[in-house]
């Protein structure tokens, strides 16, 4: 499990914390015991049998939103998030992973055919599709806390002569990232081949999360699931709509928040801006962008084995955005959306000051194009 990781271990261990700065974990707990180099030296030790697979030293691996931004720091690079993950893998394996994510393979699995239940209840019947040239993949999150979102996607496609594609329909409505960032690997390589025979109904998917794109793309392979289905990013996927935007009217200044699975993970910085550039007079930088952003905290189940260090991330990504007084942040997952926006109410509530509004692309391109 962890062989792969040997060489960047090794780095870890005998590094002069050169990616400190970028922890947003370590930040927002400011605990020196969990910045990257220390949870990588602690996985180092437990690789080499030096510590034994004991709670005690298996939970620091879950301190950890896989976001990447260490690796954005690093000279090597080291990619410090799926190391922790594959960590989590094998302190699973233990029988020491984290108390929270105790029978989350089966919690998984139980709420599969519910959220199917939520989409059919939700959504419109006439969409789905069992089969079909291209079809969307909302992701989980939105079919579970914004079924909303899901309705303006439709509505949006439809305004941009996209309206050929259909829903998903199947029990496989989550990719499996829940799976793999929790450590629970087979779960996660037997729920991977059931989505590729569900997927192999459709010839194009296009996928409302970038987590899922990353996890299709990059960890099926990983674990031998091969998809013979293209996986689109919805970014990318409207990015071809550039120039053909029937835009009414622009959409207020905004702030960008690039989510980490979209940008460190795909690769996508530039495709949101342009999108975004083409519907707002003036879009703001946060001063950790690109490679440096900082997560929302809701990668990695963080929000499930450290729920308020993830609220808190969540939190200081928006300090720069209520110091600007800028009403409306802009990102483009439904995660960050959900994380962003949770803390934002929070915020008002708690310090008043303006009211943070914080929208997917596709909110953006609807009242642009509404
Ligand atoms: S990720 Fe790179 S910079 Fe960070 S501790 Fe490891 S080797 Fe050092
Ligand atoms: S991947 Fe992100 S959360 Fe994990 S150690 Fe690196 S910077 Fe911290």
């Amino acid at each position: 499990m962890l062989k792969p990781f040997d060489r960047q271990l090794q780095y870890c261990a005998y590094c002069p914390k050169l990616c400190r700065c970028a922890c947003p974990v370590s930040n927002a707990e400011a605990r020196e015991t969990i910045i990257p180099q220390q949870k990588m030296q602690f996985l180092h030790l437990l690789h080499r049998g030096q510590l034994s697979w004991h709670h005690d030293f298996t939970q620091v691996l879950y301190a950890c939103a896989a976001c990447r931004a260490c690796t954005s720091y690093c000279k090597h690079p080291v990619d410090v998030g799926p190391a922790l993950l594959a960590g989590r893998a094998a302190a699973v394996a233990a029988g020491a992973g984290h108390p929270s994510l105790e029978d989350f393979d089966f919690t998984f699995r139980y709420r599969l055919p519910k959220l199917r239940e939520a989409a059919r209840a939700q959504l419109p019947k006439a969409r789905f599709s069992d089969e079909a040239e291209g079809a969307i993949y909302p992701g989980c999150e939105a079919i579970a806390t914004a079924p909303g979102d899901v309705l303006r996607t439709l509505a949006v496609l439809d305004r941009l002569g996209a309206d050929y594609l259909r829903l998903f329909d199947g029990d496989e409505l989550c990719a499996g990232y829940p799976l793999w960032a929790a450590g629970y690997s087979d779960a996660f390589r037997a729920h991977a081949e059931r989505v590729a025979r569900a997927f192999r109904r459709y010839r194009k998917i296009v996928c409302g999360c970038p987590a899922c794109v990353h996890v299709l793309r990059r960890r099926y392979a990983e674990v031998g699931v091969r998809l013979e289905t293209e996986i689109v990013d919805l970014t990318e996927f409207l990015e071809g709509f550039i120039g053909l935007i029937p835009v009414m009217q622009q959409v207020p200044e905004l702030f960008f928040h690039d989510p980490c699975y979209l940008g460190r993970f795909l690769g996508n910085f530039d495709g949101p801006r342009r999108v975004l550039d083409a519907l707002t007079p003036r879009r703001y930088e946060f001063s950790w962008n690109r490679g440096d952003s900082a997560c929302c905290g809701g990668g990695g189940v963080l929000p499930r084995t450290a729920p308020l260090t993830a609220a808190a991330m969540a939190e200081a990504r928006l300090s720069e955005v209520v110091e600007a007084g800028v009403s409306l942040l802009a990102t483009a997952c439904p995660t960050c959306k959900r994380r962003l926006g949770e803390a934002a109410a929070r915020l008002h509530a708690r310090d008043g000051g303006t009211a943070i509004e914080v929208l997917g692309l596709i909110d953006v391109l609807d009242r642009a194009t509404s």
